[in-house]
């Protein structure tokens, strides 16, 4: 199959019973009508088909992480946003005798850093420009540098800029130092191939809203067992006491506190909808079949990816601003909202760029909307 060529239909008509926008932003995304529909039920926090619910997503979770319980890993559900999973990871592994070293090339890199600022986290920040990644002499050079290293922590996809970063050679930097490797997989897990074990990762964290294609709700963590077992007691937080959480839901299936429902019942649907795909390597093609007719049509346009063809990830581009006063974001944003389409302001620190997902419900009629879309809104601004 040649994933680049192939044309993505999705079969169900995007949401038939619904006015909302298509969303080509790296989340929440567009849904299935049936992902929607699996939320219809009230089930009380006890109910025992939910605690079974629960229990099953777990062990799926590693499943698609190519790892099991008895492999030595487990997966902890958090509630709150990717970034609650991410806070709940770093305040509850690394202790006061801890260094973590932190690569950072954008925004999600460097909310790790405002994390272990906040609660107090030596640590050291190799910086790379926001469409590079460290070279591994490089990294190996830093993480010797930085004195007492212990762990070390990196994000996959990037979605400040869409770069895919390469988390393998992290690994065997990290494996080779001893460090303990902690990777923030939020818009990449489902999709993206990364066999945890083998690429050495300790801690991965990912949410129910990015390529599982689920809704908003809860991020998930995959944590090494006998990394997780040291956690115990470590925790800054009540609520993001990372063991604690599992050692609720190992004891009696239950969270500590108010789950969210309605989002884990969404979720099983789309891991089902996944499996129903063909699983993480039928998603990752549509997935790329989408970033690039996207990225076709858009050059076709004139406009110009942030990052070379080599480090785009399938999950999200960023395009520069064309280089014309005629072009304003606010109003490029509003044309094609009005349209039905949402896309993404950019976020990166020294380029204008916006955003534009390829994740989520959607396939080749839904990219060529798009375009059609942005062709109008062009002509409409006299680009
Ligand atoms: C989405 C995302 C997060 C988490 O963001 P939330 O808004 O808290 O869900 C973290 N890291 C990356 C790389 C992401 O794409």
């Amino acid at each position: 199959m040649n994933m680049m060529t192939e044309t993505i239909t999705i079969k169900e008509q995007v949401m038939p019973d619904t006015e909302d926008n298509l969303l080509f932003t790296p989340g929440p995304l567009s849904t299935s009508t049936t992902v929607k529909q699996a939320m219809m039920h009230d089930v009380g926090s006890r109910d025992g088909a939910f605690v079974e619910t629960v229990r099953e997503i777990r062990k799926e979770i590693l499943r698609l992480a190519h790892v099991s319980q008895d492999a030595g890993y487990e997966c902890i559900l958090m509630q709150g946003s990717g970034t609650f999973g991410v806070e709940s990871v770093l305040s509850s592994a690394i202790g006061p005798e801890h260094h973590v070293v932190i690569v950072a090339n954008g925004a999600y890199g460097e909310r790790m850093v405002r994390m272990a600022e906040v609660h107090g986290i030596r640590h050291s920040v190799l910086r790379t420009n926001e469409d590079e990644w460290p070279t591994v002499p490089a990294l190996e050079k830093f993480v010797a540098n930085a004195h007492g290293a212990t762990h070390l922590v990196a994000v996959h996809s990037e979605t400040t800029t869409g770069i895919l970063n390469p988390i393998e050679a992290y690994g065997a930097v990290a494996n080779k130092a001893g460090l303990v490797l902690i990777v923030d997989a939020m818009s990449s897990f489902g999709a993206v191939p990364l066999h945890v074990a083998k690429a050495h990762v300790d801690f991965l964290i990912s949410s129910s809203n990015k390529c599982i294609e689920g809704v908003p709700g809860f991020s998930l963590i995959i944590a090494r067992h006998d990394q997780l077992q040291r956690c115990k007691g470590r925790a800054r937080t009540l609520s993001l006491d990372l063991y604690a959480q599992w050692k609720g839901l190992e004891d009696n299936g239950q969270f500590r506190f108010t789950p969210p429902t309605h989002a884990l019942l969404a979720f099983r649907q789309a891991l089902c909808e996944l499996e129903e795909e063909g699983g993480p390597t039928a998603r990752y093609a549509r997935y790329a079949c989408n970033q690039r007719r996207l990225t076709e049509g858009m050059c076709a346009m004139g406009f110009v990816p942030y990052l070379p063809t080599y480090r785009q990830g399938p999950i999200i581009t960023s395009f520069l601003y064309p280089e014309t006063a005629k072009f304003d974001f606010n109003r490029f944003y509003a044309a094609l909202d009005s349209r039905g389409i949402t896309i993404y302001p950019g976020k990166l620190s020294k380029a204008d760029c916006f955003r534009i997902g390829s994740i989520g419900h959607l396939g080749t009629a839904e990219i060529d909307r798009l375009l059609d879309a942005v062709r109008e809104v062009r002509c409409e601004m006299g680009l």
